[in-house]
C-alpha cells in the first residue's frame, strides 16, 4: 500500500447511466472528474480538481443518473467537453510530478480509457493504476470487495458530503488510504 510516487492521485469519476440497459456499459461517459492530491510522505491533502463535463451520445442524463449523482442537466449543460476538461485537469495534475493514479476498483480507469477513445486523444496518466478496492481488501486481510461506503464502515467512518458525487466520493478515498497506510 506504500507507494514509492510522491502523491496518491485519488481519481472518482461520474458517468452517464440508466437502471432500464438504456445506457450501455459502452457508451457511458464521464459526466464529473473529481480528484485529490494526497502526499504519500505527510498523508495530507495538497490540493483538489472537480470539474462536470457535458456529455456527447446521451446528452440527456435519465432521472436515475440525476438521482443517483445528485448532477443536474443544468450542471452538464453548462459544462465544457472532454477533451477540454481533460486539458484542465493535467495541467492541474502535471506539476506535481511524481504521481500514482488511483482509485476504487477499475470502472474509473476503463472509463477514462473509453472516453479519450471516444475523442481520439490520448490517455492522461503515466506510471500505471493502483485499485485501492483490492488494495484495502489486501490492508484489512479480507477476502471480501468493499464498495467504498463499506470500507469506511469497516473503519469505523462516517461517509462525509454526498454519496456518488466525485469530488466528495475522492475525499472519503482518500480519509480511507490515511486511514490503512497511517
Ligand atoms: P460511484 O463512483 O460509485 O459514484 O459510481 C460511478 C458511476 O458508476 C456512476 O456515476 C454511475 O454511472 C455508475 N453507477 C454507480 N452505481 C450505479 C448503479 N447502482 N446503477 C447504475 N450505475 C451505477
Ligand atoms: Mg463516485
Amino acid at each position: 500500500m506504500k507507494i514509492t510516487q510522491d502523491y496518491y492521485l485519488i481519481v472518482d469519476l461520474e458517468a452517464t447511466c440508466a437502471n432500464d440497459h438504456s445506457v450501455p456499459r459502452h457508451r457511458m461517459e464521464i459526466i464529473e472528474i473529481g480528484a485529490v492530491m494526497l502526499n504519500s510522505k505527510t498523508l495530507q491533502l495538497e490540493s483538489e480538481y472537480q470539474s462536470f463535463i457535458k456529455p456527447i451520445l446521451h446528452p440527456l442524463l435519465t432521472e436515475f443518473c440525476q438521482s443517483l449523482t445528485s448532477i443536474s442537466q443544468q450542471d452538464v449543460d453548462a459544462a465544457p467537453l472532454f477533451p477540454d476538461v481533460l486539458q484542465d485537469f493535467q495541467s492541474w495534475f502535471y506539476p506535481f510530478g511524481s504521481y500514482l493514479f488511483c482509485s476504487w476498483g477499475d470502472f474509473d480507469k476503463n472509463q477514462f480509457k473509453q472516453d479519450c477513445r471516444l475523442h481520439n486523444i490520448g490517455y492522461p496518466f503515466s506510471g500505471g493504476h493502483l485499485n485501492l478496492k483490492k488494495a484495502f481488501s489486501a490492508a484489512v486481510n479480507s477476502k471480501r470487495k468493499f464498495g467504498m461506503s463499506g470500507a469506511l464502515n469497516k473503519l469505523g467512518l462516517q461517509l462525509e458530503g454526498t454519496h456518488h458525487r466525485g469530488i466528495d466520493d475522492a475525499r472519503n478515498i482518500a480519509r480511507i488510504v490515511q486511514a490503512i497506510v497511517a
